[in-house]
């Protein structure tokens, strides 16, 4: 005698997967994760950002973006200093 029955739950697991976008480029990463809060600390670890200028508010930035801008802010810094002479 054969009997069928539905699949093990308790076999099974729930992977939850994380997408993040930059705000910036569109660049894409996908990582499992269960939790958001996990996954902003992950993404911290990797380079990812949010960000405020004096004119703008940035939400998830990538790692490039993020060094673009340090780069960016850095040339307006040194504009902005005045020579006295
Ligand atoms: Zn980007």
């Amino acid at each position: 005698m054969l009997i069928l029955n539905q699949p093990d739950t308790g076999d099974l697991e729930v992977i939850t997967q994380v997408h993040c976008v930059c705000c910036n480029c569109t660049n894409e990463v996908f990582f499992e994760g269960n939790s958001k809060e996990i996954a902003a600390i992950k993404l911290e670890q990797l380079g990812w950002r949010t960000y405020e200028r004096t004119d703008e508010i940035g939400g998830n930035t990538c790692p490039t973006c993020i060094e673009d801008l340090k780069e960016i802010s850095l040339e307006e810094d040194s504009e902005q200093e005045t020579p006295y002479d």
